[in-house]
């Protein structure tokens, strides 16, 4: 009998229908000042419908709009964002 294995490919890109995705995400960015600013995508900030597994050029045929993280410095009351993708692994558990 063939021993039965699962192959997972990747596939994309796939909107998530959720309109506040927490995840779990430390991100650290030093403001002009020199201030450490710390966002907890898990508390302090969401991702809004987030994109997985989404290629630049694809995102825009389907209209899905890149995440962005926002940084706000209350040292010098600095706002500034990054652009992030998302991606996802899927492991198999024994
Ligand atoms: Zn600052």
């Amino acid at each position: 009998m063939p021993e039965q294995f699962l192959k997972i490919e990747s596939c994309g890109p796939v909107e998530i229908d959720c309109k506040r995705a927490n995840l779990p995400f430390t991100l650290r960015s030093t403001c002009k000042c020199g201030e450490e600013v710390v966002v907890d995508l898990a508390d302090d900030q969401y991702l809004s419908y987030p994109v997985v597994g989404g290629e630049d050029e694809l995102c825009k045929m389907e209209g899905l709009e890149p995440e962005k993280v926002h940084f706000y410095c209350q040292e010098c009351d600095s706002e500034w964002s990054f652009r992030v993708r998302l991606a996802m692994t899927m492991t198999v558990v024994p």
